[in-house]
């Protein structure tokens, strides 16, 4: 379960083509949106700071600052096949069109969103302007490598989110990397006022190296845009799988839990809280391997006790909804949701007459583990979601944990069957 430190980006990224390359997964066709129950919401541009919405359950389900989760767009049927790289996408401008496999891997067909964007937004000028103009080649201590957007063939969309989409691409020099390149536009960032957030998500994610956390290779901007180069998730979202079966077998939960309390228990090491852990800010690798996705409400916390309301409603801790300081211990709070969530197919204190009562029930840790639920999982669910923080079970005997033991094998951090 040791962090992957020491792996360089460009190995990194080359084992990961590989491995898509030999599985033949970036070829296959992804389910159409609309067909599942669990879907995420269209994203607001503004992130509204009041608690609004009803009832959130996971297809709808909002954060607590408002804002509606991410949507993923329409993807397109993307075909397979061996063949050199021939490419349609024109080098200067890469409208929409088709790409050709490379090594065997299909990035599929772009819909030329990038400049058909509804929104791309006036220009950012100032000191916003200055705060973001994130560029990883001169962000570090030594210049590194300068990408901009005519580095990359453009594939098919892997999904939309709060400030743009997000997708499938590859480096048109050699060794031809996959990544997901993820596009935000710095007009909405600004508009929304989250633009030290959205600094502080990628410096965090900068200098993370972990199996089970989404690798962040490079960023740049030009004067509308910033783009996110991450590690592609070859077999995407966890929240359509849980979508999909409705729950997830004991032993499949147990190794996502435990790949999860290895990425926290790093995360911890360095500092960083995630504070907004839900299915839908995870991804699955090409091995289905889980891997955290999403570090908008992850804050460095040297020490420090903060009181901002943030993180999903239903994955609240007591002592954010009674405005009491927090630590990293809500994120061991959110683990005992998730392990629930994952299990009985919704979160514990989900309730249909709305916000107020989830709060309410989360105040008095009111829920209810069903029979169905093994006597061990159950044991670590009622250890992790405790009033006292300090008394939640620490993420080094989770795991250590019998329910986490017993499923664990030596590929366990690896895939999750
Ligand atoms: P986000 O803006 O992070 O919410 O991303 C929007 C959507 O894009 C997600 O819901 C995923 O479907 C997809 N996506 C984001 N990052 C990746 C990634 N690294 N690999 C594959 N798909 C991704």
């Amino acid at each position: 379960m040791a962090s992957n430190s020491t792996t360089s980006t460009s190995q990194a990224v080359e084992t990961l083509t590989k491995q898509i390359s030999d599985m033949g997964l970036a070829s296959k066709s992804t389910r159409q949106p609309g067909t599942s129950h669990h879907q995420k919401q269209p994203s607001q541009s503004k992130l509204p700071t009041k608690l609004t919405a009803g009832n959130a359950s996971l297809k709808d389900r909002t954060n607590t600052s408002g804002s509606t989760v991410a949507k993923h767009a329409n993807v397109p049927h993307v075909k397979s096949g061996l063949s050199k790289q021939i490419t349609v996408v024109n080098e200067s401008n890469p409208k929409s069109g088709t790409t050709k496999d490379v090594n065997g891997v299909s990035i599929g067909t772009y819909d030329g969103g990038l400049e058909s964007d509804e929104n791309p937004g006036p220009v950012v000028e100032g000191e916003v302007a200055e705060a973001l103009a994130l560029d990883s080649s001169k962000l570090g201590e030594r210049p590194t490598r300068e990408w901009n957007l005519h580095s990359f063939e453009i594939g098919r969309p892997l999904g939309k989110g709060k400030f743009g989409r997000v997708y499938m691409v590859r480096t048109k020099c050699e060794p031809h990397y996959i990544t997901a390149l993820k596009c935000l536009h710095k007009s909405e960032i600004v508009e929304s006022g989250v633009e030290k957030q959205v600094r502080r998500e990628i410096e965090i994610q900068r200098n993370l190296r972990h199996p089970n956390i989404i690798r962040l290779y490079g960023f740049f901007h030009d004067e509308k845009r910033i783009f996110l180069m991450l590690e592609f998730a070859g077999k995407g979202e966890l929240y359509k799988q849980l979508s999909k079966c409705g729950k997830f077998s004991e032993k499949r939960s147990s190794r996502y839990i435990d790949q999860m309390a290895d990425a926290l228990s790093y995360l911890h090491s360095k500092h960083v809280i995630h504070r907004d852990i839900k299915p839908e800010n995870l991804l699955l690798g090409i091995n289905g391997e889980l891997k955290i996705g999403d570090f908008g409400w992850s804050v460095h916390a040297p020490g420090n006790r903060r009181k901002t309301l943030c993180g999903t409603p239903d994955y609240l801790p007591p002592e954010m909804v009674l405005g009491k300081t927090h630590s990293e211990k809500v994120d061991l709070w959110a683990l005992g949701v998730l392990t629930y969530e994952f299990l009985c197919g919704a979160p514990p204190f989900e309730c249909s007459s709305g916000l107020n009562a989830t709060y309410k029930r989360i105040a008095k840790v009111d829920f209810r583990v069903p029979s169905s639920v093994s006597p061990e999982a159950k044991d670590l669910i009622e250890r992790l979601l405790v009033f006292v923080p300090d008394r939640r079970l620490p993420l080094t005997e989770v795991l250590k944990h019998p329910w986490i033991v017993k499923y664990r094998s030596r590929s366990s951090s690896k895939g999750e069957s």
